[in-house]
Formats: structure tokens, sequence, C-alpha cells
């Protein structure tokens, strides 16, 4: 049987529980469905210091916060129920999960976006097991020990200065010849006695046993390979959204994947909305993530009940 609500909300982070709390007060049914567990992507960060009103929170207790604060104001989460495709055509919009079929008249689709992957053999097969994709929630476990990171942007370059305060060296992997990143961040680098950058190198292989032991590198101008000792590869080549299902049923992204919306956080599909990580909205924050769900709750409360104060 399908069951029916007004609203659903797809990913339950930073923007689909603001989105939740939001729709359910407007008097709207809602169903928040996440694939893990209910919090999102903020709950990886050892610390946040910028979100107003916590000068100092662990990601991990602000993704609860917010999480309790959904439910408690009566939005139904269904959590470790990964939505697997979506039929948009029509009045009803239909979401099909690993368990039912769900069926509502606005969706807010608030998926977030995951780590880029190297692609080298290897890196699936490490993956916590010294592959990690987050140095602030896997740098502790390797304090005084030889780890690279592999990535010449920003995201590389911040990671870099933060391990170089925990681990005995620092290698970084980089294709080209400079990094792509602020200033300040490349001159803070060159001052860190125990980081050692290697230009022009891309990872071919990561080995080990039951945890990495060295990583094949190969010097893209000479073609020589050789193989480097270390216990942890931090890949920071950035991110990407989790958009496919949308894509696939209709709505419209950019050339990188995220989701066109206008300012009411509306698709090109009428009564999708989607906010936080996965749209093309330029900053990646927890603070912007709330206010594009809190948007789209809204316009999905318009788009349902057209009241008469709103065109
Ligand atoms: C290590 C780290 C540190 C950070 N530190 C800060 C900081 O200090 N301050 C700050 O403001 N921001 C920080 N950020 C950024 C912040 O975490 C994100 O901007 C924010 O979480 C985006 O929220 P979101 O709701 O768009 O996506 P997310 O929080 O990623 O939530 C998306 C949710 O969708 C779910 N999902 C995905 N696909 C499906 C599917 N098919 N079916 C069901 N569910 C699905 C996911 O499981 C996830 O729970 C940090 C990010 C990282 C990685």
């Amino acid at each position: 049987m399908i069951e029916n609500w007004d609203v659903i909300i797809i990913g339950a982070g930073s923007a689909g529980l603001s989105a939740g709390i939001y729709t359910v007060r407007s008097g709207l049914k809602t169903l928040i469905l996440d694939e893990k567990l209910p919090g999102g992507t903020i709950a990886d960060a050892s610390v946040v210091v910028n979100y107003p009103g916590f000068s100092e929170i662990s990601g991990g207790d602000l993704a609860e916060k917010m999480t309790t604060h959904c439910r408690k104001v009566g939005a139904t989460i269904h959590e470790l129920e990964p939505v697997v495709e979506l039929v948009l055509e029509g009045e009803k919009k239909a979401v099909k999960t690993s368990r039912s079929i769900y069926e509502a008249k606005a969706l807010i689709y608030s998926t977030g976006s995951h780590y880029r992957e190297v692609g080298v053999k290897g890196e699936k097969e490490f993956r916590g097991k010294g592959v990690s994709y987050c140095g602030v929630c896997d740098g502790p476990f390797f304090k005084g020990k030889r780890v690279i990171v592999v990535g010449g942007g920003n995201t590389a370059c911040i990671t870099t200065l933060y391990l170089s305060g925990l681990a005995s060296q620092v290698f970084v992997i980089h294709r080209r010849q400079a990094f792509r990143a602020e200033e300040t961040l490349v001159s803070d680098i060159s001052g860190k006695g125990n980081v050692s950058v290697m230009w022009n190198t891309e990872i071919q292989e990561i080995k080990g046993d039951k945890q990495v032991r060295s990583v094949v590198l190969r010097d893209n101008v000479t073609g020589e390979t050789s193989e480097l000792a270390v216990d942890a590869v931090f890949v920071q080549i950035g991110e990407a959204p989790n958009s496919q299902l949308a894509k696939a049923a209709g709505v419209e992204t950019d050339e990188h994947g995220y989701i066109k919306v206008d300012l009411k956080q509306q698709t090109n599909v009428m009564g999708v909305f989607a906010a936080g990580d996965v749209t093309d909205q330029p900053i990646k924050q927890v603070g912007t993530a709330v206010g594009q769900g809190i948007a789209a709750a809204l316009e999905a409360y318009s788009f349902i009940k057209r009241p008469y104060y709103r065109k």
C-alpha cells in the first residue's frame, strides 16, 4: 500500500532537519527519509565554532540537537532507509525506498554531497583502514605517523596544515606544479618543517595488509614510478553532489551535477524543492543549509496550501 504524505524530505542533514521543523510547524504531514542515521555530514566535524548560538560544539552534538528538535516538533524520521527511485511526473511525487513506496504533494531534496574518490587500486579496499576523506575525523588516529594528502586545493591545504600538527611527516601529492589555494594557506604550508610537497605527482596504487603500508607514485613529467612508505592516505580532491536520483527523474543540474534552484529553492520540476550542499548555491555550510531548508519548507507550504496572502 502506498503511504501518502504532504511533504517528503529526502536527507536528514542540516537542510532536511531544518525544513522538517518548519513543515511540521506549518501543519504539513511530513516524512523525512535518510539512508544513514539522521544528523548529516556535520556529525563528521570534530568541532564547530562558526554556527551562531554555539561558540563551540562538537559536530556530533550539533547533529543530535537538530535531530532531537525536529523529532520533538513531530516530524517522522525514517533512518537507514535509502531512497532508490523518484517518479516526479504528475501532481503526486512518488518516492521509492529500500522498504516502501510513498507519495507526497511536495518534495524537498536535501541529500548533501559525498567525497570524490581518486579512483586507484587499493582505495576501496583500505577505506577506513588508512584511507580517509576527512582529516579532522581521522587525523588523530595517525599521531606521530607518516601520512600523505592527495590534492592541491584549499581543502587539501587546510587538511595538510591540520595533519602537520599531528603526524611526524606529511607528504602532499599534487598532480600539478602549483597549488590552487589561497595564498595564506600556501605560505603557511611552506613554513611547516614536516611537510614535503611532491609536485607533478600522481598516486597509482595504495598497498597494505590489514592497514595501509605504502603508496605507488608516478611522476607525470618523467614517467618514473616510486614507492613511499606511509600509514595513511587522506584523499582531498573535492566533493560531488548526491543528485543522481533527482537527475534521473528529470531535475535539472549544472555541469557539476549540483541541482539548479531559484531564490525559492524551487527546481525546474513544480513541487520539487532542493536545499543545502546538493544545490548549485555556492556556500556549503551548516548555516546556509539551514537557511535554504527553511526557505524550501515555507515555499513547499505555499505550493501546497496556496494561502491567500501569497500569490
Ligand atoms: C569534516 C567536515 C567539517 C565541517 N565543518 C563545518 C563547520 O565547522 N561549519 C559549517 O558550517 N559547516 C561545516 N561543514 C559543512 C557542513 O557539514 C555541510 O555544509 C552541511 O552538513 C550540509 O548540510 P546538508 O543538509 O545539505 O547535507 P548533509 O548534512 O550531507 O545531509 C545529507 C543527508 O542526506 C542523506 N542522503 C543522501 N542520499 C540519500 C538517499 N538516496 N536516500 C536517503 N538519504 C540520503 C545522507 O545520509 C545525509 O544524512 C563541514 C563538513 C565536513 C565534511
